[in-house]
């Protein structure tokens, strides 16, 4: 049984699939179940070349992001308390946060924005490279 399992979330309409994976999992009764978000800085995209202040627009995106991690862990039953947002590269901040926080299961999709012509989304297989725990790979059909 799980005693804290980690559901990894990006903005597609398959996070409701993942979420429902993960809290059918066998769990403790005292297991925790916790939403992690982690918002890539909008420079990547640029590669930086281009001088822009993008501080609004990433605080923007981070209210977004917040304001739907809420709404996913509402219709959950979780507690907004259970929602993580971090900042960096998703597959290093979801490792950190799975080996700080004693997480025995990572629950992500098979892919999400970015992994529909693969089998296996890029932050897939890179949360699965070097996870300290457990990874499950929910399988999103093309037609979901
Ligand atoms: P992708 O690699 O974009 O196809 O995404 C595959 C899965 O990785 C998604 O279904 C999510 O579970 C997870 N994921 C993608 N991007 C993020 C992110 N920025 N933060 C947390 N999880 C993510």
């Amino acid at each position: 049984m799980y005693r804290h399992i980690l559901v990894a979330i990006d903005p597609s309409s398959e996070a409701e699939t993942v979420i429902a994976k993960a809290m059918a999992q066998p769990r403790s009764n005292a297991a925790r179940v916790t939403l992690i978000h982690v918002q890539e800085p909008v420079g990547y995209a640029y590669g930086g070349d281009i001088p822009l202040d993008l501080s609004e627009v990433t605080e923007s995106l981070r209210e977004q992001a917040e304001t739907q991690m809420k709404k996913l862990a509402q219709e959950a039953g979780l507690d907004s308390r259970n929602c993580e947002l971090r900042f960096g590269r998703p597959a290093t901040e979801i490792h950190n946060f799975a080996s700080d926080n004693d997480v025995d299961l990572i629950v992500i999709g098979s892919h999400g924005r970015s992994g529909l012509q693969l089998l296996l989304g890029s932050t897939a297989n890179s949360v699965l490279h070097g996870a300290p725990c457990d990874v499950l790979a929910v399988r999103i059909g093309r037609s979901d």
